[in-house]
């Protein structure tokens, strides 16, 4: 499995885009960074998109997306829960602020929404999709990627602490994993369904005793204000638990 981060953080400029991962280069997960970071063919090859959450930083793409589809002539496979097509619906593809794509054109729309239930292991493009869900402000749901050779990826998209029954659901080779603030803004983490390095330790804890090992693990969602403070606490943590907590970066590719 070929695992590219487009978007990385949590805030966009010249610099930073928001959260956007690319696997093997066919299936995307959260819209924060497709049409900025992928050329047009690179687009047209995505098979399907899933929404962890209908946050503006994961969606954002979609009707930009919506409408490079609806020129090309073609359809973009969407997968997420019913809450997230709600919100694009109401706010973003309301006919209004931008059209209706998963209606236009009638005869063969240009979005194809599906919709995907927490617990439930879908295929999607030729993966097995298993949507969990997690603690955050608003509905979200992590997801288990499986390849066809069997190896998994699993990113928790936004979420607060408290993921032991989301351990117990998953077993993944590589964990992305939200970090956003500095441990100084633990009360501001907890209120918005973040995480701080702090709490990443406390979960990693959790899902070394409950696996007797931890997988490799790459950090996205970082407030690039705090960065390099960001970068330290991650480092104490690694060090604490005797392991490698890579700072997710844009255009970082793991394979595995
Ligand atoms: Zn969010
Ligand atoms: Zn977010």
């Amino acid at each position: 499995m070929k695992v590219q981060i487009l978007g990385a953080h949590n805030l966009e400029s010249q610099d930073t885009r928001c959260i956007s991962l690319l696997v093997d280069d066919i299936l995307a997960i959260d819209a924060g960074a497709l049409t900025s970071s992928l050329s047009f063919p690179a687009q047209q090859k995505l098979k399907a998109v899933l929404l962890t959450h209908q946050h503006y930083d994961h969606t954002r793409d979609i009707p930009a997306l919506g409408m490079n589809f609806f020129m090309h002539g073609s359809t973009i496979d969407v997968y997420s829960t019913a809450p997230v097509r709600d919100a694009l619906l109401e706010h973003l593809l309301n006919d209004s602020l931008y059209p209706n794509f998963m209606e236009k054109p009638p005869e063969k729309p240009s979005i194809k929404f599906n919709e995907l239930k927490p617990g439930r292991t879908e295929t999607v493009a030729g993966y097995k999709v298993l949507a969990v869900s997690v603690n955050h402000a608003v509905p979200t749901v992590g997801y288990e990627v499986t390849a066809p050779d069997g190896k998994k990826l699993f990113y928790t998209a936004d979420t607060g602490p408290g993921l032991d029954e989301c351990w117990r659901q998953v077993s993944p080779d590589l964990l992305i994993i939200e970090v956003t603030a500095l441990n100084k803004w633990a009360q501001f983490s907890l209120g918005s369904g973040h995480l701080t390095a702090g709490m990443l330790q406390k979960e990693l804890e959790s899902l070394r005793k409950l696996k007797g090992g931890l997988p490799q693990i790459v950090t996205v969602h970082m407030n690039p204000l705090d960065e390099p403070e960001i970068k330290k606490e991650l480092n104490a943590v690694a060090a604490a638990l005797h392991t490698e907590i890579k700072l997710g970066r844009e255009g970082m590719i793991i394979e595995f």
